[in-house]
């Protein structure tokens, strides 16, 4: 991976498909990975594996994907619970516990967004369950299908717009019933899977968690820290940076990719080499090149 002389690669490690809330394919996702001059893209969707295998079989010749998730967690040590995101790479995709879990997150996330659809619908506002399940496409279903609901519905202009506190931010607002991240960390492990904890000061997002959760995290099995991300500020990218150093954890960058369900572009945060090779050194699935 390593050339002394060419440019350095452009690794971006943090993807979605629609085999979630993302608007291209897996097998679209790593074309439009090639295209953007990418080096390695990880696909992570939600609480998901379904986009590993047709991923792969559209590789392009010269690109690697690293197939992960994202697994929805919670921190219980606030009230309420902080949820939180894990990026998981290369685990085992048959470890029959973590495919359990991610079945029942699953299932909870329908649960939940037929719940936030019922308040909806009991202020007046016009959106179909049936309809946005079938949006979905058969992935993960998340608020960014409830958002173009309301979108198709002509009461929002926009995802983000969706995502205000009038909306899907805070008023039509429901947990979903996640993973304990202590668990998640664990299981992931156990799976022979390498754990990176997703934007996690990301303040605009809402409450995050304090650092020393994260010494904990890192003791109980951590690998890594998402530093550059949009949804960090300069002064959250730098405090990440060096929370990671103090810990010892790998530091990661990346574009957190959703199509055309958020503005940022592919390859517009990525991650160093040295973490690259701490996470393929660590995983236990191969990464698959094209
Ligand atoms: P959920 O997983 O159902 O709780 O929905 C969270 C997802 O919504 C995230 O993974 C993002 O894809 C998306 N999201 C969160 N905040 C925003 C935002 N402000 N604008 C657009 N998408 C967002
Ligand atoms: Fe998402
Ligand atoms: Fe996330
Ligand atoms: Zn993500």
């Amino acid at each position: 991976m390593t050339s002394p002389t060419g440019p350095a690669p452009r690794i971006d490690l943090h993807a979605h498909s629609t085999a979630s809330d993302g608007t291209l394919s897996p097998a679209d996702l790593v074309r439009a990975g090639a295209e953007a001059g990418l080096d390695v893209l990880a696909i992570t969707d939600h609480d998901t594996t379904a986009g590993w295998a047709p991923a792969v079989r559209a590789l392009p010749p010269g690109l690697r994907l690293i197939r992960g998730a994202e697994l929805s967690c919670h921190w219980s040590g606030a009230q309420p619970p902080v949820p939180l995101h894990l990026l998981a790479y290369l685990f085992d995709p048959d470890h029959p516990e973590l495919v359990a879990e991610l079945t029942r997150v699953r299932a909870a996330r329908e649960a939940r967004g037929e719940r936030i659809v019922a308040l909806l619908r009991a202020d007046d506002i016009d959106v179909s369950w049936p309809d946005i399940l079938s949006g979905a496409g058969g992935g993960t279903v998340g608020r960014p299908h409830i958002a173009q609901a309301l979108i198709r519905a002509g009461l929002v202009a926009s995802t983000r717009e969706a995502f205000g506190p009038d909306w899907l931010g805070e008023r039509y607002r429901l947990p979903k019933d996640d993973i304990d991240v202590f668990r998640a960390v664990r299981l992931v492990r156990a799976a022979g899977g390498v754990p990176v904890f997703a934007h996690p000061r990301a303040t605009r997002r809402g409450r995050v968690v304090p650092d020393e959760l994260i010494a904990e995290l890192a003791a109980a099995g951590l690998a890594g820290l998402e530093a550059d991300h949009e949804d960090h500020s300069p002064a959250e990218q730098a405090h990440v940076r060096a929370l990671a150093a103090e810990l010892g954890l790998l530091v990661t960058g990346s574009s957190d990719f959703h199509g055309t369900h958020k503005s940022v572009q592919l390859g517009a945060f990525t991650t160093g080499v040295e973490a690259y090779e701490r996470i393929v050194a660590a995983g236990v699935t191969e990464v698959a090149s094209g």
